[in-house]
């Protein structure tokens, strides 16, 4: 028996669509999980906002209090204003607002609200509710897991939130298109509330999990491992797996990764850390920048061979351990949508037994079915079936290499 939970709320869709660095995307996920109607054999978390002092579970005051000053300049910049602004007004109807004189807009910089990260219309509400899907996410699955204990009776849970997985924010500063990390909110709160939980974190986007790899590189009860493309000069300039250190592994690829590489990688190291820190809890970051299709074109994975390595570890760990999985970068929005709406259905299927390939090619009637009229109204395309002609600068000796230096600490 599983259960299956699905943070979902049309406010959330609204405001990450603001996200300069992903504009729309939003709207594609949730729309295409919906238009396959995956979304009905999911236990919905319709995301509720919090009170902003609870973000200091991770943050600091003086972050977050910048990040929530009033801008209705930039706020009415946007092509949805009067909808976002009406919807906002019911919603957040009774969260106190941190007022403080003193937060001024020229000291954005200081916070890293500039360059990558610069604000965009309602981005204080966006704070709130990304925030709070992960937050909240976390608690509905923990609240689970103490019942199923008292119980006496273990089925499995799996929470996948897309709208997180914001992993390169910082205690005090705003970094590589994340503005806050709902990740290391959400750790935090597991802990909280799971005081025995141990917790491991893997990190599957191309770029280094850097913000969750700091957070907890001292914690004996939080394992993290990022598996990441690495070069000097490379966002975010950091990661190598010399500089892991027992309990913070970094997996440093190289240019041309693709599903053979992954899989061994997953196989062969992640696997073996998973047996060595034995966790009760395992948190997926699924930022899918590594798909060939994406714009960085640095990896070469395919959909279905990067769903199918995280399918794989699924099956391979103990079957009570709960799994929360939640997004991150991807920046071909159709791609992104149909990545994740793969994964979903495939995480629904009761025992995975279905072939990865036996999913509707034609993409259902929706309100942003257009967006797909470049691929013919399919979800499996040419592009997206097969990997690119890109070298994979990944040897055999340079994966073995990382994976004895990573087992031997
Ligand atoms: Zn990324």
């Amino acid at each position: 028996m599983k259960r299956i939970l699905l943070c979902d709320s049309d406010l959330l869709t609204k405001l990450s669509d603001e996200v300069p660095s992903n504009k729309m995307r939003q709207s594609l996920v949730q729309g295409l999980i919906k238009g396959y109607k995956l979304d009905e054999l999911c236990e919905i978390i319709d995301v509720e906002p919090i009170e902003y002092k609870r973000l200091t579970l991770y943050h600091d005051m003086d972050f977050i209090k910048q990040l929530i000053l009033d801008r209705k300049e930039i706020d009415q910049q946007s092509e949805n204003h009067e909808v976002i602004s009406n919807k906002i007004s019911e919603v957040f109807d009774l969260i106190e607002d941190l007022v403080d004189d003193e937060v001024d807009a020229k000291d954005d910089e200081l916070y890293g609200l500039s360059h990558d990260c610069y604000p965009f219309p309602f981005m204080k509400y966006y704070i709130n509710l990304t925030a709070a899907s992960t937050i909240q996410l976390s608690e509905r699955m923990c609240e689970y897991i103490k019942s199923q204990h008292q119980q006496q009776f273990q089925s499995k849970i799996i929470g996948l939130n897309f709208y997180g997985g914001r992993h390169h924010g910082s205690k005090s500063k705003a970094s590589g298109f994340c503005y806050i990390n709902d990740i290391n909110l959400g750790i935090s709160t597991i802990r909280k509330n799971l005081p025995n939980s141990n917790i491991f974190y893997l990190d599957l986007d191309l770029h280094y999990g850097n913000g969750v790899a700091e957070a907890f590189k001292f914690s004996q009860k939080v394992t993290t491992c990022s598996v990441h493309r690495f070069d000097v000069g490379f966002f975010p300039n950091a990661g190598s797996f010399e500089e892991s250190r027992t309990g913070a592994y970094n997996i440093s690829t190289k240019r041309g990764l693709n599903d053979e590489s992954l899989k061994w990688i997953l196989e062969e190291v992640v696997l073996n850390l998973i047996k060595k820190h034995k966790p009760n809890f395992l948190i997926i970051q699924v930022g899918c920048d590594g798909l060939a299709t994406d714009v960085h074109k640095q990896w070469n994975l395919t959909i279905k061979g990067f769903n199918k390595v995280i399918q794989n570890l699924i099956n391979d760990i103990d079957r009570s351990i709960p799994i929360m999985i939640l997004g991150g970068g991807g920046y071909n929005n159709a791609e992104t949508a149909k990545c994740w709406t793969h994964l979903t259905n495939f995480l629904l299927d009761s025992n995975f037994p279905k072939d990865i390939n036996d999913f509707q090619n034609e993409i259902p009637e929706h309100s942003l079915l257009d967006y797909y009229e470049n691929d013919g109204y399919k979800f499996w395309t040419e592009t997206n079936s097969n990997p690119s002609k890109m070298h994979n600068e990944n040897t055999i000796e340079s994966l073995q290499e990382i994976k004895e230096y990573l087992l031997s600490l």
